[in-house]
């Protein structure tokens, strides 16, 4: 799927998340400003979130966004900054930190695909100018030997 422009791929976005549920996890893969703050903003939208976050996540780990009555609608996790050791992901209190609602994952290393693997793989690829390819894909259910939370 290509998208041409950062609405489109939030447009993409909302329909993933109308499809996802508490206990999925979807890895955002792709290189820096290839669109990935961009795609789980959209995923936050399509899952009700009202207020939309203004910055870019870069400086913060874990955001929560919140629908209308205060629910966490979607966690979204930015591990850019963290060193890809389990000690650094049992610190922000991983997974039980984050059940309960659906989670996004930028930079997802092999620490958190131990104790948090993903439902979801989203990439994204720049192509010319403001085009991005994006493909998803579902983990098959057996692939899946913790589910989340757990
Ligand atoms: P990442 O989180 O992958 O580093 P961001 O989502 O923060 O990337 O930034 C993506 C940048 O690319 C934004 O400046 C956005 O406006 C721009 N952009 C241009 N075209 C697209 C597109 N088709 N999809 C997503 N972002 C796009
Ligand atoms: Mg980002």
């Amino acid at each position: 799927m290509i998208t041409r422009s950062e609405s489109e791929t939030e447009a993409l976005a909302r329909e993933l998340a109308a499809e996802l549920g508490p206990d999925d996890v979807v890895y955002l893969i792709g290189d820096l400003g290839a669109g990935k703050t961009t795609f789980a903003r959209g995923l936050a939208a399509g899952l009700g979130a009202v207020a939309r976050e203004v910055a870019s996540p870069t400086f913060a780990i874990l955001h929560e966004y919140a629908g209308p009555a205060g629910a966490i609608v979607l966690r979204h996790l930015d591990l850019y900054r963290l060193a890809d050791r389990p000690g650094e992901l049992a610190i922000l209190g991983l997974p039980d930190a984050v059940a309960g609602a659906p989670l996004a994952v930028e930079w997802p290393g092999d620490a958190i695909q131990k104790v948090l693997p993903p439902t979801v793989r989203v990439s994204i690829a720049p192509e010319k100018e403001d085009a991005r390819r994006i493909s998803i894909h579902r983990a098959s259910p057996e692939s899946a030997t913790s589910p989340k939370g757990v």
